[in-house]
């Protein structure tokens, strides 16, 4: 960790929390980020950590095992062959992005486990890139969704497409918001949380009502362009 790795990270955090309201979570994306900056990131207070891979936490979780007290959030996609897996290692997964997954978490949670809350990833608008429920597919899911009783499903979880005008990218996340409640009219569905937000379009998300935002470049630089 550089001298400066360092002081972004402090300067940047104390930026980002002189403008976050309380009641939103903030999560720090440690994809491709070295344990010594998490450990730095922990040291300035942060508890909650977000990767994509299983394979990459597992390896990040084996160092940080005397860390007692954070949530690991699993944001990436999820296949059905790994989520026992998941399930041990995530104390989030936003990533529930179909029914087969669902009954597979499902069939693996016993209702007396330590279970990770979950967030259905939404995709309102085409993105060949990314999984989630389209509205309608989630909507016509939400009987089969309640049957999994195994299952803490309290959020939704989404990711505008890249490059979008930032008025675009409001109405996506209002238009999450209004899904929320949507499902609650119809469903015995709690969905209190709504995972919105990365560092292009986190201020947007937090007007809209996020309750979580999800940051890794903001705070830990541009990962992808350092490791070049
Ligand atoms: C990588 C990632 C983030 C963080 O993105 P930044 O633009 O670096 O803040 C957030 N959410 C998901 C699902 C991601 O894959």
């Amino acid at each position: 960790m550089s001298q400066s790795e360092r002081e972004s990270l402090e300067q940047r955090l104390a930026q980002i929390r002189q403008t976050l309201p309380s009641t939103v979570r903030l999560i720090a994306v440690t994809k491709q980020v070295s344990v010594e900056l998490i450990r730095l990131a922990y040291a300035l207070g942060l508890r909650d950590f977000a990767e994509s891979r299983i394979q990459e936490a597992a390896a990040k979780q084996a160092e940080l095992s005397d860390w007692t007290d954070v949530n690991w959030h699993l944001i990436g996609h999820l296949q059905t062959n790994k989520a026992s897996k998941a399930l041990e290692r995530f104390q989030w997964i936003h990533s529930l992005d179909s029914l087969k997954l669902a009954q597979r978490l499902n069939q693996l949670a016993a209702p007396q486990q330590q279970k990770p809350q979950l967030c259905l990833q939404v995709k309102l608008r085409p993105d060949p890139d990314k999984f989630g429920w389209t509205a309608a597919e989630l909507l016509a899911a939400l009987p089969d969704l309640e049957q999994c009783q195994a299952l803490n499903i309290v959020g939704l979880m989404t990711i505008p497409p890249n490059g979008l005008p930032p008025a675009e990218t409001a109405a996506i996340f209002e238009q999450t918001r209004a899904l929320a409640q949507q499902i609650q009219q119809q469903s015995s569905l709690t969905i209190s949380e709504l995972s919105m937000g990365m560092s292009g379009d986190y201020p947007l998300a937090i007007q809209s009502g996020a309750t979580m935002i999800r940051l890794g470049r903001v705070l830990f630089g541009n990962r992808s362009s350092l490791s070049l």
